[in-house]
């Protein structure tokens, strides 16, 4: 008790932190330096990086990039152009966002990215973590950030009981996290300053102070640790209960014109609180209770999409995937409409597409995947 309510070294911290972050710090995309000095590229750095891993993010960074090198360049570009760079990515909506996001720099800032924080998070779509992250990361701003890592490691130092996001953890966290980037520096030639500290700490919960089993051995902020102390580095931050897993069964239709080699497709809604606003898809929909795939099928079909005559052939292939806490499977059907009723009068947001232009669609994963199988199978199963 003496250690949790003695002050706070913030600055002795800190100076352990960058000390450790210039040796132990992944090279990557987002920190090099014509990145990590341009806010905009942290802003689109750290918007990926939200619920997708590292990894996963690399490449879909650099080809954002090179498409959309500056704030100017993605504000001026249809949406339609943004989401199929964001395909695979997941979390379609971040994408949206961002794009926003851009055009209001444009609007209301005249393209120069705001400098101060508050600006930043007075953005749409903006937080309070990721507007820290862009201040203190581009602009050296000592501007606090709070993210998973983050919380996890002075979960563990501050010893912070219960759930990390209830309002008391969370108002600890972030007082903790603004002690520490207000030890550091201003200076630009600092090495104590926010740019370095603030990546740091997040670096620390990624590659030391880890989910499981912690690398206390080699963990440059030890001796500030509550939990090292008390060798409760297992067993905090306390888990909080999984939500319970809901499954979904889905059914889309495969429409194949085999004399023109088309395949129908269907956009989904722009405006609509749903998955996978705006993207294109095989006919899709959601099962109800006790209902067949045959009869889903008939409905989305003839009574939702009026596409007239409507025959469903048979079972092709089913995938499975996930959204947030939902198991997904989707099961493809083949299926005929008739096709006077299709030439005469294509249903809105209906459109037959050829395989070759189904590449630069956006299309949510799991159906891009089965578009290249049925491709592969030569069409008709
Ligand atoms: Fe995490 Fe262990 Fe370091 Fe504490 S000593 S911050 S638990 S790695």
């Amino acid at each position: 008790t003496d250690f949790l309510t003695a002050v706070f070294p913030a600055r002795l911290f800190s100076e352990k932190l960058a000390t450790w972050f210039a040796s132990a710090q992944r090279d990557l995309p987002w920190r090099e330096a014509e990145n990590a000095r341009d806010p905009y590229r942290v802003l689109v750095s750290e918007v990926m990086l939200q619920q997708t891993t590292v990894a996963a993010v690399i490449p879909f960074y650099r080809r954002f990039l090179e498409r959309f090198p500056t704030v100017q360049n993605l504000a001026a570009a249809p949406l339609d152009d943004v989401m199929p760079l964001w395909a695979g990515l997941g979390y379609y909506s971040r994408a949206r966002l961002l794009h926003r996001c851009a055009q209001a720099v444009i609007e209301k800032y005249g393209g120069e990215f705001p400098a101060l924080v508050e600006e930043i998070q007075a953005l749409p779509g903006v937080g309070r973590y990721t507007a820290g992250a862009v201040a203190s990361i581009s602009r050296n701003q000592k501007a606090p950030i709070v993210d998973a890592n983050v919380a996890r490691v002075f979960a563990r130092i501050f010893l912070l009981e219960g759930d990390l996001k209830s309002t008391a953890n969370q108002k600890t966290l972030w007082q903790r996290a603004e002690e520490i980037v207000q030890s550091c520096d201003e200076d630009e030639l600092s090495p104590v300053r926010p740019s370095v500290v603030n990546p740091a700490l997040m670096e620390l919960g990624a590659l030391v102070c880890t989910p499981r089993s912690p690398d206390c051995a080699h963990c440059p902020v030890q001796q500030f640790c509550g939990a090292y102390r008390s060798g409760r580095q297992n067993e905090l931050p306390h888990r909080t209960p999984k939500q319970q897993t809901v499954e979904l069964r889905d059914v889309c239709a495969f429409i194949f014109d085999a004399s023109t080699q088309n395949v129908l497709l269907r956009q989904r809604a722009h405006d609509q609180k749903i998955w996978w606003r705006g993207m294109w898809e095989l006919p899709r929909t959601t099962c109800r209770e006790n209902e067949t795939a045959r009869d889903a099928l008939l409905r989305l079909l003839r009574d939702e999409l009026r596409l007239g005559d409507v025959e469903i052939g048979e079972h092709l292939k089913t995938v499975t995937h996930g959204v947030t806490h939902h198991h997904i499977s989707l099961e493809c059907w083949s299926a005929e409409v008739s096709s006077t009723r299709l030439s005469t009068q294509m249903p809105p947001g209906v459109a037959w597409y050829e395989w070759d232009e189904t590449a630069h669609l956006a299309l949510p994963s799991s159906m891009g995947s089965l578009l290249k199988w049925l491709r592969r199978h030569g069409g008709q199963a």
